[in-house]
């Protein structure tokens, strides 16, 4: 699923692009907090900053004639974005303020320019602070006359659970109320089983695309033997006529398989959009399309089948692999 926001930092799936507009969702798994912009660029500014970085402003498009501007800086002298790119921009959060910028996405280009890792600011006020007590803590030991190397052992001690300790606190995680992670949580379930959905699809219409190919190759190279000697070219033939018989079969799997995660995919859009997360997929859905990827999961196992079949035609083998399939 191309259009999916995933966790910085636990890899959750939290979101889709939220179309031209601003939102702001939290992580159930490892509770941190996204702010997510999308939009297309209106324009961008940039000033080089000493020899190695550059400030950059980029205007996207949201909502309804509105503006959304981001300003960074970055250690690379070239943005890939145009006007009218489409552009994605994640930030953490901390309670209701931006805390660190992670990336900006170029959807249309594909480019990915990261900034930042999650928790990365707190780590460094952490590591400051953390600084700090072991400064002070080894000071206090270097006073004591008597035992110094005792003094200095729990001083050390003494900084490392410190720092510890302050890391966890200065992480920007949010409480969430039960009810609320529990809502989250079933929304990233059914955003997860999507993501599956979608690629399962992609994968029927490549090998559908892959079949397609197999079979004119297979139908052309037919034809020219036949025209020229059926006698002498009959076991090849007869090879052929099974691995087309092959191919059909195969064809048939894939539309049932493309077809059932397209319709999976629609049921669960649905799901998601009318917000029936809270309860895990209510009433009568869950259990039909439960049975219904179960159904799909089967036609993938006979997908395989059919292809070892395939594979096991060392005349059909030979025939594509030869016209570098
Ligand atoms: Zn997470």
């Amino acid at each position: 699923m191309e259009r999916l926001i995933e966790c910085d930092r636990c890899r959750a799936p939290l979101a889709e692009v939220p179309d031209r507009s601003v939102v702001q969702t939290v992580c159930a798994t490892c509770r941190f907090k996204f702010q997510v912009i999308n939009g297309p660029l209106a324009n961008k500014s940039g000033r080089q900053v000493g020899s190695h970085q550059r400030d950059y402003e980029l205007r996207l498009e949201i909502g309804d004639r509105q503006l959304e501007i981001v300003r960074f800086r970055i250690a690379r002298d070239h943005l890939p974005a145009r006007p009218g790119d489409e552009i994605v921009v994640v930030h953490t959060m901390r309670g209701k303020q931006l805390e660190e910028l992670l990336y900006v996405r170029n959807l249309t280009t594909g480019d990915i320019i990261r900034v930042g890792s999650p928790g990365d600011r707190a780590e460094r006020s952490a590591n400051a602070l953390g600084f700090l007590v072991a400064a002070v803590s080894i000071g206090v030991a270097m006073t004591i006359e008597q035992y110094r190397l005792v003094a200095l052992g729990g001083a050390a001690v003494i900084s490392y659970v410190a720092w510890l300790w302050i890391d966890r606190r200065l992480e920007p995680k949010h409480q969430l109320s039960p009810e609320f992670a529990e809502s989250r949580q079933a929304t990233q379930g059914l955003l997860e089983r999507k993501q599956a959905c979608d690629a399962g699809r992609l994968a029927a219409v490549q090998s559908l695309a892959e079949n397609e190919a197999h079979r004119e190759r297979l139908i052309a190279l037919r034809r020219k033997m036949s025209d020229v000697d059926i006698d002498l070219f009959k076991p090849r033939l007869d090879a052929i006529d099974r691995g087309l018989m092959t191919l059909d079969r195969q064809r048939a799997v894939d539309i049932a398989l493309r077809d059932g995660y397209e319709r999976a995919v629609k049921i669960l859009d649905i799901e998601l959009e009318a917000g029936a997360a809270a309860e895990q997929l209510g009433g009568d859905v869950a259990p039909l399309l439960l049975s219904k990827l179960d159904e799909l999961r089967a036609l993938e196992e006979q997908q395989a089948d059919l292809k070892r079949e395939l594979q096991a035609n060392a005349e059909i083998e030979k025939l594509l692999h030869e016209r570098g399939a």
